[in-house]
């Protein structure tokens, strides 16, 4: 049945691949965004479809609109990005929450909020189950982001509980595609892009911190599956589970490039996880959901993108 579908942050790397996804099932789709990191680019090839619609504005201000699902993705999500302005991101998870969810509330919306692995702050359990609580510094500089989305998934449940809002809670991990902003400072675009220009691949650290990276069209299958769902409210990860060292991403990049880089150490950020991995049974299990997509195959088509990107603003 077709749907009246807000996203916002709808024009950023996520949600213009979620809207393109949602358009072509024949939704009825509204963009809403500031651009603060996405762009109008990432959307443009939709605006002459008479199922999408793009809106400017910040989800910090409330929205009135008639819609069945929201999906809540309003967040600068690369460090660099989200330490910027740190008081806007917390205001941007922690308003942008109340206000999708007063919207939900008024209009009995279906809510999905994209929380994120980063509420297991720098994990001591691995892999992480949706069980454990989590590891974070409520002051430090990531803590606008994962404080932020930590509030925004007690807003979703004492809203549900409370106003028996219909939630949704996906705890994104690491994701990566075409789309990235070339400059979003986060590790795959930044080693994509310095590898195809021959510059210094710039490893944080000693490069033994591990992430699992998800290639964007497993993540938007999984977000659509617990959307869809009408039992599982999570929260739930959404992640690929192969773990691999920020080192060995370094040199699968080169790898796949053929590039002539070399690497190069620079300071650790205060706070970077040491290690990150999800345990996707439930996502297995209650969704029937499994990453399909290597990241040697994901990695071969980011960079596909990328060589366009930087041939482009040559
Ligand atoms: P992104 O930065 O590309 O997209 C975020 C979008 O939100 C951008 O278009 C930006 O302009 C918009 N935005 C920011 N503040 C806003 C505001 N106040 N009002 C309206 N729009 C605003 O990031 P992404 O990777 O697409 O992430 C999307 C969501 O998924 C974020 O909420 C992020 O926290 C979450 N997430 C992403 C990942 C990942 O690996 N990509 C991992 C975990 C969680
Ligand atoms: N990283 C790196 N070089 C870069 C960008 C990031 O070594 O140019 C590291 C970063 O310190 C972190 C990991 O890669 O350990 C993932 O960083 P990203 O910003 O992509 O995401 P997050 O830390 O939020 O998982």
């Amino acid at each position: 049945m077709t749907k009246r579908i807000l996203i916002t942050g709808g024009a950023g790397f996520l949600g213009s691949h979620l809207c393109e996804r949602l358009v072509n099932e024949g939704h009825d789709v509204i963009c809403l965004d500031n651009y603060f990191t996405g762009q109008k680019g990432n959307v443009v090839h939709l605006m002459d479809h008479k199922n999408f619609e793009l809106l400017r504005h910040d989800i910090t201000f409330p929205i009135f609109l008639e819609v069945d699902h929201v999906y809540n993705l309003a967040c600068p999500a690369s460090p660099i990005h989200y330490q910027y302005n740190a008081v806007k991101t917390i205001k941007t998870n922690v308003l942008g929450a109340i206000h999708v969810l007063g919207l939900a509330k008024r209009v009995k919306a279906r809510v999905l909020q994209a929380s994120t692995s980063e509420v297991y702050g720098d994990p001591d359990v691995h892999p992480q189950p949706e069980s454990y609580w989590g590891n974070v510094n409520c002051n430090g500089v990531r803590s606008c982001y994962d404080e932020g989305k930590r509030v925004a998934e007690t807003l979703f449940f004492d809203y549900h509980r409370m106003n028996s809002v219909d939630i949704r809670i996906a705890r994104i991990f690491n994701t990566y595609g075409p789309k990235m902003h070339p400059n979003d400072g986060r590790v795959v675009s930044n080693f994509i892009v310095q590898a195809l220009k021959g510059q210094d691949i710039t490893i944080y650290g000693e490069g033994n911190q591990t992430r699992s990276f998800c290639y964007v069209d497993d993540l938007i299958s999984g977000l659509i599956l617990l959307m869809n769902n009408d039992s599982v409210i999570g929260p739930i990860n959404i992640g690929n589970p192969g773990e691999f060292t920020i080192k060995e991403l370094a040199q699968k990049v080169i790898a796949l490039t053929g590039s002539k880089s070399k690497l190069i150490f620079q300071d650790l950020p205060a706070d970077d996880p040491q290690q990150r991995k999800p345990d996707i049974t439930l996502a297995q299990e209650k969704l029937g959901w499994n990453p399909s997509i290597s990241l040697d195959e994901g990695l071969k088509k980011t960079i596909e993108y990328f060589k366009k990107v930087v041939e482009t603003k040559k």
